[in-house]
């Protein structure tokens, strides 16, 4: 099966539930948001900007475990900011999990194995010996590492060990090149891969998490499926990226790009997503066939962002993940005081112009699964989709180029400051001591990435 069945059973019986019950509008998935604040600045990541004045403020581990509690939402996807910052991040987990809920870690990738350190530290006994040698001979551990796994761990902290109800679902944008590119740092790329194979070693669950820009090479995102796929990665979901608010406004303020340059209108995610429904038959895409249809363009679909909320520290936001009309102290009354009729595109004409060029998952994909623009026939795809067999690992994968970035002395900001040099040498010496210094506006993808 493309997921698990007790995951499938868990999600598929909140559905048949809250439908018998004839429940209006209920959570699907949780995205909360216990921190904004991340080790990382990603190109059009509208999060750590638009809460850029609360990065200190965190949501008390209580509250946490509360806004799960009261959605509902049998799957809780824990963003941010980054969320492994979060330093009560295991207690969470593993609240979460007690709760009976399938958990998402969205994470960047860069703490992964140092959680995972902390998780051989607290479970060492010598029957590890072998695997921690495997981990050592391919370099995913060091030998500080080994000391720290080898003399145990008994502060009495839980820690974030492999479930079956557990997802590390790694930020991945591309092949390493174009990753680092929109993380704005090299090396980035090869961290996430480190950690998803030291992962995949110890048992893990892991799905990759991709935002498709309008600079995105669709030949390129089929790579890295193949790359990840032969990595047994357990499934990856994809969203086309959307001008929101946020991410637009620092586009212009600090990177000075035109953000008409870099996200996606609702023809293009059309042209970009045309194959989505094949790459769902030859990779483990999560979601369901109606979203897919959707983007691929061959139908509508009525936004349900109520059905993905979100909770960070101000409250419960709405009307989206990505915009922000006001945040409510409870989920309830969110539900009942937001006009969602004022969202969402219908029949092509967008009910609010923010919504024009918005076809995100967490507006679309849930609106999929419950039938909200329902064709004959469309339950049957989902359960075929969704319970059918789960595609095989493309084993020549192996073979793709991943690391087409910095491992190879093609590290963007490399690139960037020799693009400045060059510059600089062309100028008039006397004009050399005003220079740009700005190796983002020399490294935008339009003029870096491809070639
Ligand atoms: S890692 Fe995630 S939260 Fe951090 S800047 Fe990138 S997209 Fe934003
Ligand atoms: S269409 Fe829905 S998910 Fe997209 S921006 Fe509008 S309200 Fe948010």
């Amino acid at each position: 099966m493309r997921f698990p069945l007790a995951l499938t059973f868990k999600i598929a019986r909140h559905i048949v539930v809250n439908k018998i019950r004839r429940t209006p509008k209920f959570a699907m998935v949780l995205q909360l948001e216990p921190l904004h604040t991340c080790n990382l600045t990603c190109t059009g990541c509208g999060r750590i900007r638009e809460y850029s004045t609360s990065l200190k403020d965190m949501m008390p581990l209580e509250d946490c475990l509360h806004a799960s509690e009261e959605c509902k939402a049998p799957m809780v996807s824990i963003c941010g900011g980054e969320p492994l910052i979060y330093p009560k991040i295991e207690e969470l987990v593993q609240g979460i999990l007690d709760q009976g809920r399938i958990v998402y870690i969205c994470t960047n990738g860069m703490f992964m194995r140092r959680k995972m350190v902390d998780y051989l530290s607290a479970c060492y006994n010598k029957g590890w010996e072998p695997k921690l040698t495997e981990l050592r001979s391919e370099n995913l551990i060091n030998d500080k590492d080994l000391e720290k796994i080898r003399a145990g761990k008994n502060d009495g902290r839980p820690v974030i060990g492999p479930s079956r109800w557990m997802y590390w679902n790694v930020h991945i944008d591309g092949l390493e090149f174009t990753h680092d590119l929109i993380v704005e740092r090299e090396g980035v790329f090869r961290e996430c891969v480190m950690a998803i194979r030291m992962a995949k070693l110890l048992g893990y669950q892991v799905a990759t998490n991709t935002t498709v820009y309008k600079e995105t090479d669709v030949e390129e995102i089929e790579k890295m499926f193949q790359y990840f796929s032969a990595m047994e990665v357990d499934g990856h979901t994809i969203s086309p990226g959307y001008d929101y608010d946020a991410a637009k406004k620092d586009m212009v303020k600090r990177l000075g790009k035109n953000p008409g340059d870099f996200f996606l209108t609702r023809k293009m995610t059309r042209e970009k997503f045309s194959r989505i429904q094949e790459w769902g038959r030859k990779f483990t895409i999560f979601g369901t066939p109606v979203y897919q249809e959707f983007l691929e363009g061959k139908r509508e679909l009525t936004c349900t962002a109520w059905a993905i909320p979100t909770r960070n520290v101000r409250g419960w936001k709405a009307p989206c993940y990505l915009m922000t009309d006001g945040h409510y102290p409870t989920y309830q009354e969110m539900l009942e005081k937001v006009n969602w009729e004022n969202y969402g595109v219908v029949d092509g004409v967008a009910r609010d112009p923010r919504c024009e060029n918005c076809m995100v998952h967490c507006g679309y994909d849930p609106s999929g699964a419950l039938g909200t623009n329902a064709q004959p026939g469309d339950t049957w795809k989902n359960i075929r989709y969704n319970f059918g067999p789960k595609p095989k690992p493309y084993l020549p994968g192996k073979k793709v180029e991943a690391f087409n970035g910095v491992s190879i002395g093609k590290g963007h900001l490399a690139q960037a400051k020799s693009a400045i040099r060059d510059k600089a040498d062309a100028q008039e010496p006397a004009a050399q001591n005003n220079g740009c210094c700005d190796t983002e506006k020399l490294s935008t993808p339009s003029t870096a990435k491809h070639d």
